[in-house]
């Protein structure tokens, strides 16, 4: 039996939870029927969540964090896939309740895995991961909304993080005009690079706001929740709408209901966990057809499998800038 190089979040009799490297062998992966040999993974908000347990992600212990992977099946019950084959996973609860990516090896369900569209090597589907199909999610949930590029600006926000900035990208490349909200007004060149048209601090969206306020954005993708969220819904324009899908600055929504009353305001809900497989798939040919190769790579760094913990820390903390991909094997 092969054993493989993991990382383990363990919680002792204490409740205290602790991240590190282990060796395990297949024995310790949970049912499933198709093995996969990990290539590539990626690090998203929810594994800097698990890591630093700030918040219950993880619900059973020990855990193998990482909630995407690209990999190649070496082991296969499933109908759909066969040893060899490149596959892709993203969300389903791994990383949180079955083992994770972040491992050399990990077994499961097969119908979990859509296969790696053949337009991204590797490192580029890890480049995108959970946070660029969500991305891609938020941009079709506002298409579906009937705004289109000539509809008036539309704002991201968290704009120098990972969903926002393939947000950017993709909003960008579909000729929308796209302003950015960053704190990291530094980033101010990178968001241009992606094909922002303008960056705002992030400053602006923060504070107790008005009911109603100026009407700025036909639409948003919003990564931050809380005050922020509240205070974009204030300004969205008539009939606009927003693509909730984060919380990176809180959980709360302290809003009213005067932007959807009065100005017909939509809020659309984004999971990217549970999507059902078609719906996958269509995001991902979405990805394949719209999303800049160059503009991918300019968000896109590339860390060795011992960094990931210390990168997952500083995701939670705003640190990390774009996409991190994780080489495995
Ligand atoms: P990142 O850490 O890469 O990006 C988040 C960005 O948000 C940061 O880079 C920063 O951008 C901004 N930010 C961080 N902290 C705060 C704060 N306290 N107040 C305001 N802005 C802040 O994470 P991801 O892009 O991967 O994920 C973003 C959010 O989306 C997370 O909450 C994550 O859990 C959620 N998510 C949800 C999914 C779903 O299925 N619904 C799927 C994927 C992610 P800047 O420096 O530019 O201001």
């Amino acid at each position: 039996m092969p054993s493989f190089k993991a990382v383990l979040i363990e919680k002792d009799a204490g409740g205290a939870q602790s991240a590190g490297f282990a060796t395990l062998s297949d024995d310790d992966l949970m049912e499933g029927d198709v093995t996969v040999r990990i290539e590539r993974s990626t690090v998203n908000y929810k594994d800097g969540l698990a890591i630093t347990g700030r918040a219950p992600v993880v619900r059973r212990f020990p855990m193998i964090p990482g909630v995407d992977g690209v990999g190649i099946v070496e082991q296969s019950a499933s109908p759909s896939f066969k040893p060899g084959d490149r596959v892709l996973l993203n969300g389903w609860g791994v990383g949180e309740l079955h083992l994770g990516a972040w491992a050399e090896r990990a077994r499961w369900k097969g119908d979990w895995l859509i296969t790696l569209p053949s337009g991204f090597s590797p490192d580029e589907g890890m480049a995108i991961g959970t946070a660029g199909y969500t991305a891609m999610m938020c941009v079709m949930a506002l298409e579906r909304h009937g705004i289109g590029p000539s509809g008036g600006p539309v704002l991201v926000t968290g704009a120098a993080g990972g969903v926002g900035s393939v947000a950017v990208a993709l909003l960008a490349g579909l000729g929308y005009h796209v302003v950015a909200s960053t704190g990291r007004p530094e980033e101010g060149n990178y968001l241009k690079g992606l094909g922002a048209a303008e960056v705002i601090a992030r400053a602006e969206l923060e504070g107790s706001g008005k009911p109603l306020a100026r009407e700025r954005w036909i639409g948003a993708v919003d990564v931050v929740g809380g005050q922020t969220l509240a205070n974009i819904l204030s300004m969205i324009r008539y009939d606009g709408a927003v693509a909730a899908c984060g919380l990176a600055g809180g959980m709360e929504l302290p809003a009213t209901v005067a932007p959807f009353i009065l100005r017909g305001v939509t809020l659309y809900g984004i999971d990217s966990v549970y999507v059902p497989k078609p719906v996958r798939v269509a995001v991902w040919d979405r990805l394949d057809r719209d999303l800049d190769r160059a503009k991918l790579a300019a968000m896109m760094q590339r860390i060795a499998f011992d960094e990931v913990i210390d990168a997952a820390r500083g995701i939670v903390d705003g640190k990390v800038r774009g996409r991190l991909v994780v080489v495995i094997g």
